[in-house]
């Protein structure tokens, strides 16, 4: 895998989350305050443009390009979390011009590291970190018991769907679906909706041929 491997992540993030807006609006709108697919949309396509203008990079370099510019689109609570989580991703990768399967799990784990790290949630509280926690270690665990990498990611991406599910029963305690306590029970955490579909955007990246 290479740069243009995460420029095709990034581009396919950009169509998924503007393919899923109207769903990512109405989770926002029940347990927040509606803006999440609108924030989640206008920074990944910024920095699909961004990525046009980018030229010949590292794959450090687009991940930490891709993270700044969501830190600098995005208003609300998901974008400094991704930015970070993209810049610190981008940096785990080093100055080498391609990655492996290895190189790939230890970027989503500091993707993960960073989201909890900046925003204070652990797993259970009803945010992002419910569907990247069991997609990162999926992906890891399958890699470990001898999965290429299409293997992995599909069972990271099948995990990220599980943890998504998994927020219906779960009570907010972090960010604003918190301020509802026990009525943020029965919907789906937007945040972990998105993640998931960033994760079906990497299935899609890694299924592509160059
Ligand atoms: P805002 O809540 O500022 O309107 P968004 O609507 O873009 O921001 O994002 C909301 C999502 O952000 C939530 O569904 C949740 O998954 C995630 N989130 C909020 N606070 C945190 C946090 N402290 N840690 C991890 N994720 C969080
Ligand atoms: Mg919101």
């Amino acid at each position: 895998m290479d740069a243009e491997t995460l420029k095709r992540w990034l581009r396919a993030c950009a169509a998924i989350l503007h393919e899923h807006r109207d769903e990512l609006t109405r989770l926002d709108a029940a347990i927040g305050d509606a803006d999440h697919s609108s924030n989640m949309e206008r920074g990944f396509a910024t920095v699909a443009e961004r990525l046009d203008s980018l030229g010949d990079v590292s794959p450090s370099k687009v991940l930490t390009t891709a993270g700044a510019t969501l830190i600098s689109t995005v208003g609300g609570a998901s974008g400094p979390l991704w930015g970070t989580a993209f810049r610190l991703a981008g940096r785990s990768l080093g100055d080498r011009e391609t990655f492996d399967q290895a190189q790939l799990a230890a970027a989503l784990e500091a993707a993960l590291n960073s989201i909890a790290e900046l925003g204070g949630a652990a797993e259970g509280d009803k945010t992002m970190l419910d569907a990247l926690g069991p997609a990162t270690r999926a992906f890891r665990e399958r890699l470990e018991s001898g999965g290429d990498t299409a293997e992995s990611v599909l069972a990271a991406r099948q995990a990220a769907e599980e943890g998504m599910r998994a927020t219906i029963p779960m009570t907010a305690r972090k960010g604003r679906a918190s301020y509802l306590g026990e009525r943020s029970v029965g919907h789906q955490d937007p945040g972990a909706t998105s993640t998931a579909l960033i994760i079906a955007a990497l299935e899609r990246a890694i299924a592509e041929v160059g």
